[in-house]
């Protein structure tokens, strides 16, 4: 059984998860899958810039640790694009920098629960009853994903993924 990884800290979800040559069919093509520690380590090091050290220190990994990340990710990459293989991001031993994108709010007359983004002002009532007894609930839960999930994403948890030791 492979050692379990230390939980590697992501910023969010890429936007697309999905890549794949154009004009061949699904059938026929082969698939990299880019864990999502290492699409964040292509983004920090290759896109962002950081240097090493300092993209680690972001992904609360070691140096060391980083550079086995990018540097399998940057072959499985090239794979996919010298080989023209179909390239798939998903899972990965990752935390969540946001773990939480959206509050819960819930009215205690009616019981009625709704969720918000965060960013907007507290909501004056509740969209239910008209009522304005109402209360942040504990429930808050981390970003929900559309679509295939990768493996890694727990559901219902606040975006650990699967096996992150909650330390
Ligand atoms: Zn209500």
């Amino acid at each position: 059984m492979p050692r379990p990884k230390h939980c590697r800290r992501i910023c969010g979800m890429p936007a697309r998860t999905y890549f794949k040559p154009a004009g061949v069919p699904m059938s026929a093509l082969e698939e990299v899958v880019l864990e999502l520690d290492e699409m964040e380590a292509l983004r920090l090091a290759d896109l962002e810039g950081f240097y090493h050290e300092e993209a680690a220190e972001r992904m609360k990994v070691s140096r060391p640790t980083f550079g086995r990340i990018i540097e399998t990710a940057r072959r499985k990459v090239a794979e996919a694009l010298v080989a023209g293989k179909a390239l798939r991001i998903e899972g990965g031993a990752v935390a969540m920098e946001i773990l939480k994108v959206v509050r819960v709010f819930r009215c205690s007359d009616c019981s009625h629960s709704w969720e918000l983004p965060y960013g907007g002002g507290r909501p004056a009532e509740c969209p239910a009853c008209k009522s304005r007894n109402i209360h942040r609930a504990e429930e808050d839960r981390g970003p929900r994903f559309g679509g295939r999930g990768g493996p890694g994403m727990g559901r219902g948890g606040r975006g650990f993924g699967r096996g992150c030791p909650r330390s």
